[in-house]
């Protein structure tokens, strides 16, 4: 690849904080919240126009959809989305578990409310675009904007990117999913004009179950999961590529459903699935926005021809953005694996706990018994950068822990569990790296998280 030369220059400190959050998906904004209630200034920094990730920018409503009758909850912030989306009209009961799924639009404003209330500093727009480490110290981050090339100064910061944008940049080892052996990417979307009644008669005809996904999906369960219900469409499809509605070598087309409104609105059209990409190269970002866009307006004609219910069907939404699954994660203090979610790990450090709810890489299992993990803080901490943590889908682990930590909720309690010890390893005076663990664990307490 050829290089220019850049000149160097003064670049403007736009803000001061304690505690920096980048990112404000369920990880960043669990982290922001929780920093502030333990006292610190916090700070909250999206590069889109609004909080969530990818609840609110890709269009996932279903946060707790895993939640069954002996599932154990974490407590905490997570809880604590579901709970105020529905006090604020922006959840309904879920189809498919003892949960409620989210109005992914509105949520965007109950993550307004909730960090004004909480008294985060948000800024959105703005693209964090390099780390400033100094003597292997994070001290803030360099930000590009309407208004210009502008640094934020921080006490301490929460990479919660998603991607691990900023510990990768500020030279914290990590390792990455190759795009052939990854989850893959989806462009999700909506439909209006779906008659309600009609739908769910068919679906409670056809009684679609998880054991179904097989049939789509290449999925190994407990066999426990195989005789539930699950929101899942394939026939339509199956029936799209025999009539060659749908191009017979496009076998990315199946998949499930999240809400269909009284107003006849089908939300959460998790229908296309494309393997294959990098999330990390812009080409193929860019690609597979472009492919996946194409692929959901034929799985909308299939939808309109072969389902009960959408024959007057439109698309209403494309995601804002194309959703990620997997790319870039840390290598911890502490790598958390698979034989530590299926295996109910127990760990001095822990900062919250997890159901044993798996989903991703063929993987299945749902909490339908009463087990979990806990997280330990070790998982959250880079190696070689002090006063980074890191929160979300990057925390460190194995490939089959990361089919429990990606989940919404995880992701909160990893965010809750990053923005209170950031606050408290401040307070400490002592780095991130050797803050006092149970002043983290008493304050997350105080906070209400679950912790063993
Ligand atoms: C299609 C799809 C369907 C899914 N379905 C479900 C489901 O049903 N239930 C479930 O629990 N989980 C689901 N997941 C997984 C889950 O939604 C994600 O793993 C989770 O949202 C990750 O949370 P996060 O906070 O780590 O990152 P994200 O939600 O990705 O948020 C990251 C945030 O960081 C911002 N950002 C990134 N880089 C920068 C930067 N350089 N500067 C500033 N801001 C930046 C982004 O704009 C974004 O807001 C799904 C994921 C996808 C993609």
């Amino acid at each position: 690849m050829r290089h220019i030369e850049e000149a160097v220059r003064s670049t403007p400190v736009m803000h001061e904080t304690d505690v920096l959050v980048v990112g404000g998906g369920p990880g960043g904004l669990a982290a922001a919240l929780a920093a502030s209630r333990a006292g610190a200034r916090s700070t909250l920094v999206d590069r889109y126009g609004c909080f969530g990730g990818v609840i609110t920018q890709v269009g996932v409503d279903t946060l707790a959809w895993y939640r069954h009758e002996k599932t154990v909850e974490a407590g905490g912030i997570g809880l604590e989305f579901e709970r105020r989306a529905t006090e604020m009209g922006a959840a309904t009961p879920d189809v498919q578990s003892d949960s409620h799924a989210l109005d992914s639009e509105l949520f965007k404003v109950v993550a307004d409310t909730l960090v004004r209330e909480a008294g985060v500093t948000p800024l959105l727009h703005c693209l964090v675009t390099e780390p400033i480490v100094e003597d292997g110290r994070i001290r803030g981050v360099v930000t590009e904007s309407k208004s210009g090339r502008r640094a934020i100064l921080a006490g301490r910061v929460v990479d919660a990117t998603g991607d691990a944008d900023v510990a990768f940049r500020a030279g914290a080892p990590c390792h990455t999913e190759p795009p052939s052996s990854g989850m893959g990417v989806t462009v999700m979307f909506s439909c209006s004009g779906v008659d309600k009644a009609r739908f769910l008669d068919h679906v409670a005809e056809s009684a679609p179950t998880y054991g179904d996904w097989g049939r789509c999906w290449s999925v190994r369960t407990d066999g426990k999961e195989d005789g539930l219900f699950s929101p899942y469409l394939q026939e339509p499809f199956d029936r799209a590529r025999a009539d060659g509605v749908i191009p017979a070598d496009i076998r990315s087309i199946g998949g499930t459903w999240g809400r269909v409104t009284d107003a006849g609105e089908a939300t959460t059209l998790n229908l296309v699935v494309m393997s294959g990409y990098d999330c990390l190269d812009v080409r193929d970002l860019t690609e597979a926005e472009i492919e996946g866009r194409r692929q959901a307006l034929l799985a909308i004609e299939a939808l309109r021809r072969y389902m009960p219910g959408f024959e007057d069907a439109r698309l209403r939404t494309f995601g804002a953005t194309l959703g990620t699954r997997d790319s870039r994660k840390i290598v911890g203090r502490y790598e958390l694996t698979g034989d530590d979610v299926r295996g109910e790990a127990r760990f001095e450090d822990t900062v919250g706990i997890f159901p044993e709810f798996l989903d991703g890489y063929g993987i299945l299992v749902l909490p339908t018994t009463g087990r979990y993990f806990q997280i330990p803080y070790r998982a959250l901490v880079p190696r070689e950068v002090e006063n980074l943590l890191v929160a979300g889908r990057c925390v460190a682990g194995d490939r089959i822990s990361h089919t429990a930590t990606r989940n919404q909720m995880c992701c909160a309690v990893t965010g809750q569990a990053a923005g209170a010890a950031a606050a408290v390893s401040l307070r400490l005076g002592r780095g991130t790296s050797e803050t006092d663990v149970a002043q983290v664990q008493d304050e997350l307490r105080r906070q209400g998280v679950r912790l063993d």
